[in-house]
């Protein structure tokens, strides 16, 4: 009688047929790389680079091989400096610490709200604490922080603002397109992420400095005219013996594949939202659980959903979760003791040397995800849903709990 989810939480949409035509005809000439053109031709990168300005409403757009390569792009364009300390989210993922430490630079960490967004107070604390000048603020898991309240501590605070933008591409704040309130917005086109051309990043800004040095770093050799949406050429002028070369370019292929991705990403966003507001009805009521409230000003794109399990016992989170393994719902816990698929913990990243910080362990000790793929229907959803808050339900009665290692503080 006791139902299981026979689905994947891990199988997107194949690429539309536009994008494998187009993959084809690059194959087919050979031009893979972005500067092999011939003459009068615009490279399939160049045009992607200029489609997408056009979409968030920015004037300059560099791709890139990943999104943690577009984040490292944005820190060394910003001049951050080894040794340096960077603000960031303490509940995010292990590129964006890591983009900061590949390039020397020490991650500082804020903590996380049971909105699951960044901590306004906290953030003025640690940066009047390290000196910081650069906040890489992770739109983590899609949850927008009060991007006005954001921009204007930060403004007063004298602190540049990369935004992470892995999650929320599509995604807007009052109307404004996610990563396009900072100095530089950063986003994934990764496999599990909006736009899927298996690993990829784009870099958006207005500032013509900051596009000219993120273009050279990218390694363009002096080829950088042959850009669309990047600066003229006399701002290159000025920089280009300055600036050294980090290779990271994206390739015309995966520009290919991703070009007709652009204009697929409104509707994407309210199917996503479609699923996501069927598991929030599915799990509403459900004892024990707490949802997260989205606030009115977000436009969220749900392409995951979070609920928390508050002071729940570690030993009982991990019934619940072993609980629903088993009828085919596959959940990440933040509060797990030991990193486990792409989930991790700021306490995991040692060569950060994270100071303990006691709310974020609060919230993702009891911090519950999974993936809502835009292959699920909303009967998928549902089933879901049933089978989480049965879990719940069986795993807050339970008596007889396996002991777990408790998550680390330290
Ligand atoms: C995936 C991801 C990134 C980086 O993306 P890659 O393209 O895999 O390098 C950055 N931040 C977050 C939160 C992510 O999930």
């Amino acid at each position: 009688m006791s139902e299981t989810f026979r689905g994947s939480f891990t199988q997107q949409e194949p690429i539309p047929e536009a994008g494998i035509d187009a993959a084809l005809a690059v194959l087919r000439h050979g031009r893979l790389h972005r500067y092999n053109t011939v003459a009068g031709e615009v490279a399939e990168t160049a045009l992607l680079e200029e489609e997408f300005a056009a979409h968030v409403g920015a004037k300059y757009c560099l791709a890139l091989a990943s999104g943690g390569a577009a984040m490292a792009c944005a820190l060394r364009a910003l001049q951050v400096k080894p040794g340096e300390p960077v603000l960031s989210n303490a509940f995010t993922l292990a590129p964006v610490p890591g983009a900061i430490a590949s390039i020397g630079a020490r991650p500082v960490f804020v903590e996380v709200t049971e909105d699951l967004t960044i901590d306004l107070a906290h953030l003025e604390a640690q940066a009047k604490a390290s000196g910081a000048r650069v906040l890489l603020l992770s739109h983590m898991r899609g949850h927008v922080c009060d991007m006005e309240a954001l921009m204007a501590l930060a403004d007063r605070l004298g602190l540049r603002v990369v935004e992470d933008c892995a999650h929320t591409m599509g995604a807007k704040w009052k109307g404004v397109p996610s990563g396009r309130h900072g100095a530089i917005g950063c986003y994934s086109t990764q496999t599990y992420k909006h736009m899927n051309s298996g690993e990829g990043g784009l870099l958006v800004t207005d500032d013509a400095e900051l596009a000219a040095r993120a273009v050279l770093l990218s390694g363009s050799y002096m080829l950088y005219a042959r850009h669309r949406a990047a600066p003229p050429p006399e701002v290159f002028e000025r920089l280009k013996l300055e600036v050294p070369n980090v290779s990271s370019r994206m390739d015309n292929l995966r520009a290919a594949i991703l070009r007709p991705q652009i204009a697929l990403l409104d509707d994407r966003r309210a199917r996503w939202r479609r699923l996501y507001q069927g598991m929030e009805r599915g799990l509403a009521g459900a004892p024990g659980l707490k949802l997260i409230e989205r606030p009115q000003h977000e436009d969220y794109v749900g392409s995951s959903f979070q609920f928390l399990l508050p002071g729940w016992e570690a030993a009982r989170v991990a019934a619940f979760v072993a609980g629903a393994a088993a009828r085919g719902v596959e959940l990440k816990w933040f509060g797990a003791a030991e990193p486990q698929g792409f989930t991790s913990r700021y306490a995991h990243w040692q060569y950060a040397a994270p100071e303990p910080l006691p709310q974020s362990d609060r919230v993702l000790a009891g911090l519950i995800d999974m993936r809502l793929p835009l292959t699920f229907t909303p009967e998928d959803v549902a089933q879901i849903a049933r089978i989480i808050a049965d879990e719940v339900r069986a795993a807050a009665e339970a008596r007889d709990l396996a002991p777990v290692a408790a998550p680390a503080a330290d």
